[in-house]
């Protein structure tokens, strides 16, 4: 395995953005190429973007995602107390700390980014479920895609939504 750091811009036709504060995407190599295939594979009005890839834990990137995280429970604790059960899908690692197979990946539809969580994991589930159902088509050609490749899509809705997959070698 490679692991690739990529800045933001375009990589053989995919769009890379690091999700803040990350300044680059470090990804494996393979699943790269497989992501470049997936993009090519889908409709033109479709683009993909990589945003998160392998963050090393004993890294100032890393210690700045635990220090959010730490916040981040609590306040999700606040505002979905019924939604408990949840929190190891969505604030744990799931495998960004492991190797560069475990990536988040967002996407555009005629050029304009298509946010499914405007409020990040903060979002209301039904607020989900609108903006779900909008991009409804485009969304299960991402999906279907991805499969096809060997991507497997996070369980939990909210992360499947990020879009959180991991790259099944
Ligand atoms: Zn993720």
């Amino acid at each position: 395995m490679t692991l690739l750091s990529l800045s933001r811009g375009f990589n053989a036709g995919l769009q890379i953005r690091p999700r803040w504060p990350a300044r680059q995407v470090q990804i494996d190599s393979q699943v790269l190429s497989k992501l470049q295939t997936i993009q090519a594979k889908l409709p033109a009005e479709i683009g993909l973007i990589l945003t998160r890839g392998y963050e090393r834990r004993a890294s100032s990137l890393g210690f700045t995602r635990i220090h959010f995280r730490a916040l981040g429970v609590r306040l999700f604790c606040l505002l979905y107390p019924g939604r408990r059960t949840e929190i190891m899908d969505i604030f744990g690692s799931n495998g960004h700390d492991i190797d560069g197979t475990h990536v988040d990946v967002s996407f555009l539809i005629n050029g304009r980014r298509m946010r499914m969580l405007p409020l990040g994991v903060f979002t209301p589930l039904f607020w989900q479920q609108h903006r779900t159902r909008k991009c409804a088509v485009s969304l299960a050609q991402i999906q279907a895609a991805l499969r096809e490749e060997g991507f497997q899509i996070h369980r939990n809705a909210t992360e499947s939504l990020q879009i959180h997959c991991d790259y099944i070698l």
